[in-house]
């Protein structure tokens, strides 16, 4: 393996592996991916370079989540540092000075009071933490029955057990039994047929939000203990909250007792113009999960935030009783730690959360602009985050949005994501205008040729 790894740095990490056996993939066609590789070699700033040496320019921030863009020096120096520094420290009745500065200023970009961070190391993990800490409140606060956890359809609240038990993506959860006992989805807001081509938050659906009273009706509020939802849904190919939806869940929930839990995994650190969706929109949860963005993807970290509230509850016992039976052996790595400072030093100091707004114009009359091009039948955006949707093939749905990606990454060199017959976009926050005349151009040339 030291071998290989030489070999590797060698030839300038351009080297395609001997074998592509081994890896299995995750969410990939394995088969398909390994006859056609698309292998990223190296990173700056806007742009990967793939194996062969072409420039391709990222539109998606890696998975939703550089969004200080790549490599930034910053950053790579706070990393290279903490591991000659301290390399790892356990967090366990222990811990080491970076953790408490991290969560301190996460407290402070924070909205309400939602002043306690706990650590993980992924988005996955993050909401499966938060689940919990939503079910040990409520007990703590001797409401124990309040067990029922609800999410929405459509929804991707990553892959653990209970992330999946509240997601709404089939796919996602048909293949792995019975899933968690007790859970209930909202309706999504997806309607393409009253919202197509809305610029911004569309204008129809709010009424959805009264699904909540629905369910409580069905369930009694006493059976309840928290809604998950993703202010944007990110990985269902970004489906937005109808004007006024996420203000009247929050009513609900505030009316019958439920905790209201925001996931910002994709939403939060700048995509739509503030440190979290819940301040653009002005809806303040009593949770927040985050991930991604936190350390700008480049070591593993995610993060559950909560309200005084919550934290106020588990802080009863005795001063040598455990707070919460919880927590991962990387919580509050130090190298994801400084990772996360640099990266907020470098939000803060470039202004990217801003930018956001700054560009969201540009941005929306850039992605509108491909209206009318062969089959698309929907576009959405908010900050910069945006969607195409394509009118599936007559039998073959999701292949059509395959090759726009696939096209856009081996000839428009430009990497997408896909998610059925959607193409998200939701590039690093240090795009100019001339990247973003460039992605548009680029998929519209795209578009017409895969039609
Ligand atoms: N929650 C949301 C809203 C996400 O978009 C994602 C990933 O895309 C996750 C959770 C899962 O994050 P991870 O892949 O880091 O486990």
């Amino acid at each position: 393996a030291t071998t290989a790894l030489a070999d590797y740095y060698q030839q300038q990490a351009t080297a395609k592996p001997a074998s592509m056996d081994a890896f299995w993939m995750p969410f990939t066609a394995n088969k398909q991916f390994k006859a056609a590789p698309r292998l990223l070699a190296s990173a700056s700033g806007m742009h990967y370079r793939d194996v062969d040496g072409r420039e391709i320019l990222d539109a998606c921030a890696g998975l939703w989540c550089v969004n200080a863009g790549h490599a930034r020096p910053r950053i790579v120096e706070a990393v290279k540092r903490q591991i000659e520094t301290l390399d790892f420290a356990p967090n366990f009745s222990m811990s080491s000075p970076l953790p408490f500065v991290l969560a301190q200023r996460l407290a402070e970009l924070s909205p309400g009071d939602l002043n306690h961070v706990f650590f993980t190391n992924s988005g996955s993990e993050s909401v499966d933490s938060a689940l919990k800490i939503a079910l040990a409140y409520h007990r703590a606060r001797g409401d124990g029955q309040r067990t029922r956890l609800i999410g929405r359809e459509k929804a991707y609240h990553g892959v653990g057990f209970g992330g999946i038990s509240v997601g709404g993506l089939p796919n996602n959860r048909k293949w792995f039994g019975p899933l968690l006992p007790g859970t209930d989805h909202l309706r999504h807001t997806l309607d393409i047929q009253r919202n197509a081509f809305s610029q911004g938050l569309p204008a129809h659906g709010l009424e959805l939000a009264e699904d909540l009273e629905r369910l409580v009706a069905l369930h009694d509020a006493s059976t309840i203990a928290a809604v998950i939802i993703e202010p944007i849904s990110g990985s269902a190919g970004v489906i937005l909250p109808p004007d006024g939806y996420l203000q009247r869940i929050r009513q609900i929930c505030d009316k019958h007792g439920i905790l209201l839990i925001f996931d910002e995994v994709i939403t939060g650190f700048g995509r739509v113009g503030k440190a979290f969706a819940a301040q653009r929109v002005g809806v303040t949860p009593d949770i927040i999960t985050a991930a991604k963005g936190l350390s700008n993807g480049c070591v593993p970290m995610g993060a559950v935030l909560v309200s005084e509230r919550i934290h106020q509850a588990f802080a009863q016992g005795a001063d040598n009783a455990i707070d919460l039976f919880h927590g991962y052996t990387y919580s509050g790595h130090p190298l994801a730690c400084a990772a996360a400072l640099a990266t907020l030093d470098t939000y803060a100091e470039e202004n990217l959360f801003e930018k956001a707004i700054e560009l969201g114009d540009y941005w929306q009359q850039a992605i509108h602009s491909l209206k009318g091009l062969p089959n698309v039948i929907d576009i959405r955006n908010y900050g910069l985050i945006g969607a195409i949707e394509f009118a599936p093939r007559d039998g073959a749905p999701g292949t059509r949005g395959f090759d726009v990606f696939n096209d856009a990454f081996h000839k428009g060199g430009m990497l997408t994501r896909v998610t059925g017959d959607v193409i998200a976009l939701s590039p690093p926050l240090i795009i100019e205008k001339t990247h973003i005349d460039q992605i548009f151009e680029r998929l519209a040339d795209i578009i017409r040729g895969v039609a």
